[in-house]
This record gives structure tokens, C-alpha cells and sequence, in this order.
């Protein structure tokens, strides 16, 4: 562990990759981050979006670089490591496996096709991206990897079935590599977030009945903001949680503790 409490609670001289930094818990991370003091590489699929991002934390006087992937494609992850190879001289010290999507229906309405898109997009992006880092997080000496997981991977809610199986995944890889990568100097924990208010929510948040539903079964009687999300992400890199590691932390308001409903 990092001698003082400035080293603890400092990112500087660090370097990060967060994938889907354009919108949404990805944004605020890559803030996060940068605010602390890590150079930030990010992605995502949208490449006005991604450059306009970009301006915007160069305006900030963030260190945070980026190119365009799809993460649910094999052959881009390879590309983009590459590039966050290249950009950080081979050491990268956080990967944060945050771009993932969902796809709301009852089982018997799933196509295969969906089916194979919200697996690619969240869990074989999350996997393969852990193998490709590895390399990078292990030269550091001090790596982290955080994933995006959801309280949908802890409970059941009905039509989430494809999108919890993912974060369900999700949740067990966090426990297997904690132990096979320790030896390697990477912890690995994931973040499991309740409703938060992001464009991926978008319907959801314009169904005021659904709201009015899920703000009752929170005890703090919110849905949960971006920035509730990513200071905890931002622990997990840090120095001060040293000693963490195959953790599925919930971030909702005591949502999923809630039995009263
Ligand atoms: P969001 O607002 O839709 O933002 C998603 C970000 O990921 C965007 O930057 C998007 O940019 C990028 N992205 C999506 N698909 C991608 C792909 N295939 N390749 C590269 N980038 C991609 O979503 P969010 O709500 O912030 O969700 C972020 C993560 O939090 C997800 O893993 C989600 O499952 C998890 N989560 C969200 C909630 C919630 O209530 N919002 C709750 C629990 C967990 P482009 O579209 O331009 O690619």
C-alpha cells in the first residue's frame, strides 16, 4: 500500500482504459479518473461523440486520449489494445470493462441475434479485454480491473434475463480472476449499480409509473445519479483499496436490501 494518504487517494502517474467513455456511468468515470490524476484512454462507437468528448476534457486540462471501437467485435478489442499499448508505452495500470447494452423482453422473446449482441457487447468484451490487458496490467506491477456489473447479475427482474446473465458472468469472473491474477499484482472487483439515470435508461425514465414503482422500493427514495457510481469505481483503482479484491460492491440506494416490497 501507498505510503501516505495523498499517495493513497491519487491517481497521478497512472494510466487507465475505460471502454463507452462518451455517455452515460463511462463519462463520469473517465472524469473521475482523469481528476485524480490518471492519463484516461477511452472508446466508443460514435466518432463525433467521441471527439467532442474529447474537446471537452482537453478544455478541462484532463489527460484523456481515445479512438473508436466496437467493443462486441474481437478483431477492434485487439486494435484497441494496441493502441492503449502504444499510447502508454506497454503499462497500463486500470482497465475499467464498462460499454455494455440491454435488451429488455421476456425469455420466449429473445432472438438468437440479440441474444448474441448483449452477450458480445457486455460479457465477451469484458473477457477477452482482461486477456488482451493482462499483459499491460502485469508490467505496471500494480494493476486493477473494475467491471461494470448490475444488480440485474444479483437478482431476478423480469425481462432482464440476457442482459443479468452477462453481469451474472460478470460477477463470477470478478472472483476467479481476483485469485489467478493476484499472484500478477491485479485485483480485480466489480461495481454493481442500481438504476441510474443515463441514456441506456432512457424509456424506462420517461415511463413515470415505472419510476414512481422503483423509486419506492429504494430506500433512499432516488434513482441514482452518475457521479453516485463513479467514486466507488474510482476506489477500486486507488491505492486506499489495496487490500480489495473479487468484489461485487452495490451501489443503489439499498435497493436489492430492501425486503418492505
Ligand atoms: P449509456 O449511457 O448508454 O452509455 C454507454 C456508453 O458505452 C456510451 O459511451 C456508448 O457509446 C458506449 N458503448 C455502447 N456500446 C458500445 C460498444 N459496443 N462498443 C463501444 N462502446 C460502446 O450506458 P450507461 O447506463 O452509462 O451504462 C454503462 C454501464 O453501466 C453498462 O455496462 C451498463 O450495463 C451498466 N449499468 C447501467 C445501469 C443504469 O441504470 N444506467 C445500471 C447498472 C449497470 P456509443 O453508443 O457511441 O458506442
Amino acid at each position: 500500500m501507498a505510503g501516505n494518504a495523498v499517495d493513497r487517494w491519487s491517481l497521478r502517474g497512472t494510466t487507465a482504459l475505460v471502454t463507452g467513455g462518451t455517455k452515460g456511468i463511462g463519462y463520469a468515470i473517465v472524469e473521475e479518473l482523469a481528476k485524480l490524476g490518471a492519463a484516461v484512454y477511452t472508446c466508443s462507437r460514435n466518432e463525433a461523440e467521441l471527439r467532442k468528448c474529447l474537446q471537452q476534457w482537453e478544455a478541462k486540462n484532463f489527460k484523456v486520449t481515445g479512438s473508436i471501437c466496437d467493443v462486441s467485435s474481437a478483431v477492434e478489442r485487439e486494435k484497441l489494445m494496441e493502441k492503449v499499448k502504444s499510447e502508454f508505452d506497454g503499462k497500463l495500470n486500470i482497465l475499467v470493462s464498462n460499454a455494455g447494452t440491454g435488451s429488455m423482453k421476456p425469455v420466449m422473446a429473445v432472438t438468437l441475434e440479440e441474444y448474441k449482441f448483449v452477450m458480445g457487447t457486455n460479457f465477451d468484451s469484458a473477457f477477452h479485454l482482461c486477456q488482451l490487458a493482462h499483459p499491460l496490467l502485469k508490467a505496471t506491477g500494480r494493476g486493477t480491473i473494475v467491471f461494470n456489473s448490475s444488480i440485474a447479475g444479483m437478482v431476478g427482474i423480469d425481462n432482464f434475463s440476457v442482459y443479468a446473465t452477462t453481469k451474472g458472468a460478470m460477477n463470477q469472473l470478478t472472483k476467479n480472476l481476483a485469485c489467478e491474477w493476484a499472484k500478477d499484482n491485479i485485483r480485480t472487483n466489480s461495481v454493481a449499480p442500481g438504476f441510474i439515470k443515463t441514456p441506456l435508461i432512457k424509456e424506462a425514465l420517461e415511463n413515470e409509473a415505472y419510476v414512481a414503482a422503483e423509486t419506492r422500493r429504494i430506500p433512499q427514495g432516488r434513482l441514482g445519479e452518475v457521479e453516485d457510481v463513479a467514486p466507488l469505481v474510482a476506489f477500486l483503482c486507488l491505492p486506499a483499496s489495496s487490500f480489495v479484491n473479487g468484489q461485487v460492491v452495490v451501489v443503489d440506494g439499498g435497493r436489492i436490501v430492501n425486503a418492505n416490497i
